[in-house]
């Protein structure tokens, strides 16, 4: 059957595989089909796919059976049902499975059923809600919080709501896709300054003043960049704003609750908490819920997302028992169990980049949740992903478009709980996995089609 996974025994099949074409091409050949037929324009990306598939490189949409714990049970990719080690989940502080979190969130759904029934502003809060924006609020010294179903949904919405056509945006150049698409649906006038570079941004900065004094412009970067694991100079980035009249909005998604003092992110590492402009972030890596938010000083600017952003104020919100797990992972960020799982998360990611870096492996970025494994070629983090899949290693490979084309690479995501026996062995399996992908044959170009 055509959609039947080919049996692999990556022992002799390398060649074959290169042969295939399922290690060639990449996701923005495809971007933009032509032609009237909306139904069918996308048959040559389905059938590339597909191709992917069969041969055990296509790691998307794989199944996870029960909670995403360290070790965990993962079906697709072209094989059963099977226990591995797991750096493909986000759950940094491994709160997804805490006792008191799974306790608050059982009890909230005894009481309130499983469902908001209704947007934030249309009955959608709860009690719950209310007691997170005010728990949020207190972590980042901020005293407007607005909650958003998810944090896909808050960056969005913060941008959108905020910029209009005759503003500007001035966007770090690695920033999430959900900021990005916000900027480009707010404004034309939208530009991205080179990842972390102070310089560019005043350059940019300068050259907008220059001709013009009225527009807002917004300033987008992030406290720790998901694909890179690298942070920019907040002090400086809030400074050159200040400066040049413009506001900054930074996307904790991946630092808060996971780093800095009591959980407050790389905003609180670098001795900015109550500084930054806005704040935006998502709950989905370190608070076991969907959801997101955006803080802020300026009350204005809560009225201004409560009735202009789309996914505030047109989509249901946070449920009751969403809210009130995420308020418990807040109780336990902010105490001294969050410390301790603060510093377990950090000890695991220390010790994976140095066991992977002995090994001759190149992590991209700083100690953080996240442990970027560069492999640079798209064919070579498909074979590594795959093989790794099949010695009980899960990971995400990274390509296009979640990074730029050219800049593949494995994203490890760390968690409190991984064990120091689990890191090492998969630092072995890692750096073999990398090795042999490296070497594997180049992959041959089919036409797609
Ligand atoms: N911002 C960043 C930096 C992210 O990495 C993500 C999720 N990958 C989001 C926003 C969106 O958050 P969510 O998945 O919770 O909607």
């Amino acid at each position: 059957m055509l959609n039947e996974p080919i049996p692999f025994d990556p022992a002799h099949d390398l060649d074959a595989l290169a042969a295939s074409g399922a290690l060639g091409g990449n996701v923005a050949l495809f971007r933009q089909p032509r032609g009237p037929d909306l139904l069918r324009r996308g048959a040559p990306l389905d059938d590339w796919c597909a191709l992917r598939m069969r041969h055990g490189v296509w790691p998307y949409g794989r199944i996870l059976e029960g909670p995403p714990a360290p070790l965990a049970t993962v079906e697709g990719d072209g094989l059963a049902a099977q226990q591995g080690i797991n750096f493909a989940s986000q759950d940094y502080l491994s709160l997804a499975g805490h006792p008191d979190v799974i306790d608050a969130a059982m009890r909230v759904l005894a009481e309130c059923g499983p469902h908001s029934a209704g947007s934030a502003i249309l009955l959608g809060n709860s009690r719950y809600s209310g007691a997170l924006e005010h728990s949020l609020g207190a972590l980042l010294h901020c005293q407007h919080v607005v909650l958003f179903p998810t944090g896909w949904g808050a960056a969005f919405g913060a941008v959108t709501a905020l910029v209009h056509g005759s503003d500007y945006v001035l966007i770090d150049a690695l920033a999430h896709a959900s900021l990005r698409q916000g900027a480009a649906a707010a404004s034309r006038n939208v530009s991205a300054f080179r990842h972390l570079d102070c310089d560019h941004l005043r350059e940019l900065l300068a050259g907008i003043r220059a001709v013009d004094a009225e527009a807002a412009i917004l300033v987008v970067t992030e406290g720790l960049f998901s694909m890179d694991a690298d942070s920019p100079d907040l002090p400086l980035t809030q400074y050159l704003c200040r400066e040049y009249g413009a506001t900054l909005l930074v996307d904790v998604a991946h630092d808060l609750g996971a780093m800095g003092p009591g959980g407050s992110g790389v905003i609180g590492a670098q001795g900015m908490l109550g500084k930054i402009d806005i704040v935006m972030g998502a709950f989905s890596k370190t608070f076991a819920s969907n959801g997101g938010f955006v803080a802020c000083n300026e009350r204005s600017v809560r009225r201004q997302l409560q009735l202009f952003a789309g996914p505030h104020m047109f989509s249901n919100a946070l449920s009751p028992m969403q809210a009130a797990t995420v308020l418990e992972c807040l109780r336990i960020v902010g105490g001294n169990e969050g410390d301790v799982l603060r510093a377990d998360l950090m000890r695991n990611a220390l010790e994976l980049r140095a066991l992977l870096q002995e090994e001759g492996m190149r992590c991209l970025g700083a100690p953080s949740p996240i442990v970027p494994l560069w492999t640079g070629s798209e064919s070579a983090v498909r074979v590594a992903g795959m093989l790794l899949a099949r010695e009980g290693v899960f990971v995400n490979p990274m390509e296009f478009p979640g990074v730029p084309l050219g800049g593949a690479r494995l994203r490890l995501q760390m968690m409190a709980r991984h064990t120091p026996a689990q890191t090492r062995r998969a630092a072995k399996l890692l750096a073999s996995a990398v090795r042999r992908a490296l070497d594997a044959p180049r992959p041959v170009l089919r036409p797609a089609g």
